[in-house]
């Protein structure tokens, strides 16, 4: 019988035993970011966190306490948002594996609910030095967008965007306590295409991109049977496959 494995609610005794039935953690990264009118600055590490959980409940694999900064250059001047360096992510990512591998950990899923770019290349980074280090480890990064891909047509309406229907319908099948879906609102702002901004806000009303109030509990369900089915196939994949190949 498999049962969760929340490493913030065990005792080092707990964790000690589980490391004799599975080599893999689940490490959920999130952001304190805006999100618009109606959704919370935590929302990103929430998501990861509560799709880290259900798919330990389906695999055994323990779950890490979240990273709760992101690298959010993008929002920054939104207040709240709270932005880490790319260097200081990477780091961050770097030394959770190395404490976790010297436990016994081999197999280690970045999770990321926030998924700006430089977020995503610094946890790359990570995992390729990582790899550099140690020939028995195996590492995989989930990309949430990419499995959106396999829902089937007429779901959602759009697959992509911040704060939009995606997030929103998660949020509201996880924690419908913390939408205030009566200040959604639909934005697509106008991204320049070649130039760097210097402040987002200066284009962005609420923060968000794309429409809020297309979302709804249901899509939100729908979506995370979806992740949690695929990330615990990624699991059992890497479970299955020491040493890495392709290195
Ligand atoms: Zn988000």
């Amino acid at each position: 019988m498999v049962s969760t494995a929340i490493m913030e609610s065990m005792t080092w005794k707990e964790v000690e035993d589980r490391f004799k039935e599975t080599k893999t953690v689940l490490i959920p990264f999130g952001s304190t970011e805006e999100h618009g009118y109606h959704l919370p600055l935590s929302t990103d590490y929430k998501v990861a966190y509560e799709i880290a959980k259900r798919v330990s409940e389906k695999t055994s694999a323990l779950v890490a306490p979240p990273v709760c900064y992101g690298v959010c250059r993008r929002g920054e001047s939104f207040p709240g948002t709270i932005t880490i360096s790319f260097e200081t992510m990477k780091s961050l990512a770097t030394d959770i594996v190395e404490s976790l591998y010297s436990q016994g950990m081999r197999n280690a899923v970045f999770l990321p609910g926030h998924l700006g770019s430089a977020q995503l290349v610094s946890l790359e980074l990570s995992a390729q030095e990582l790899y550099k280090r140690h020939r028995d480890i195996n590492l995989a990064i989930i990309r949430l967008p990419e499995i959106l891909k396999k829902l089937p047509d007429g779901v959602m309406d759009e697959l992509f965007g911040h704060a939009g229907e995606v997030e929103t319908s998660i949020m509201m099948a996880l924690f419908p306590e913390d939408v205030k879906m009566k200040e959604a609102t639909k934005e697509v702002p106008g991204f320049p295409s070649h130039l760097v901004l210097r402040d987002s806000r200066s284009i962005m009303e609420s923060g968000i991109i794309g429409d809020a109030t297309k979302a709804t509990r249901r899509k939100g369900e729908i979506m995370l049977d979806l992740f949690v089915s695929e990330i615990s196939n990624i699991v059992r994949q890497l479970e299955g496959r020491t040493p890495p190949k392709g290195i």
